[in-house]
């Protein structure tokens, strides 16, 4: 049987969350549909105010509700280091390891050409005014240990040498093919203190 036209759009919009399949979407709206009306109130009315609320930050890209976020104008942050990182989970991940205290660079990907993900969808026109800036000496590349993870380090390193700023590469015990956010405290502590300069290419050294 077909379930009715409302619902069927529900199961759908379940559908677009990574990794929920028919069976997952079915349950998830059954439960809030039978059990918990008053939730599904409260998830609809958080998905509505997110949507209008939160946007990106005009400076680093990581999620904000005005125009700069709390990082880029917050106390106490080192303008001289810019931590390049993929998604917004990165940066929680640093935040939490409380090992860093410069700002950061958010990527929302990495270089994927055949995903249709190019400099363009990275921000790489933002990240140029962001390295460009006099504070920053140093760039610190903390994309994932992936295959795109490297070459958008190596590409955005290219850049930040264009500019004449110093280029590191995060390191020790980040696992190959390993996503930043799901590496713990210490391990991420350890990567950032124990970063490496990435060598420059055929440019001449700044
Ligand atoms: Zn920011």
């Amino acid at each position: 049987m077909r379930f009715p036209p409302r619902l069927q759009q529900l199961l759908q919009a379940f559908r677009r969350l990574p990794g929920v399949g028919g069976k997952t979407a079915q349950r998830l709206a059954f439960h809030l549909l039978e059990h918990d009306r008053d939730g599904a109130r409260v998830l609809a009315e958080a998905l509505q105010a997110a949507l209008h609320e939160v946007v990106r930050c005009s400076r680093c890209r990581m999620f904000a509700e005005a125009e700069v976020c709390g990082i880029c104008s917050g106390p106490g942050r080192d303008g001289a280091t810019l931590c390049v990182v993929e998604s917004p989970a990165d940066v929680m991940a640093i935040e939490e390891s409380a090992s860093y205290r410069g700002l950061y660079f958010v990527l929302h990907g990495r270089l994927s050409p055949l995903d249709g993900v190019g400099p363009a969808e990275i921000g790489a026109e933002q990240f140029a005014s962001a390295v460009a800036a006099p504070e920053v000496r140093e760039v610190i590349l903390a994309t994932s240990a992936t295959v795109e993870g490297e070459a958008t380090a190596a590409y955005l390193a290219a850049m930040a040498q264009q500019y004449g700023k110093h280029a590191t590469r995060i390191a020790h015990g980040v696992p190959i093919g390993g996503e930043l956010e799901y590496v713990d405290s210490s391990t991420l502590s350890r990567a950032i203190a124990g970063r490496i300069a990435v060598e420059q290419g055929s440019q001449d050294r700044a």
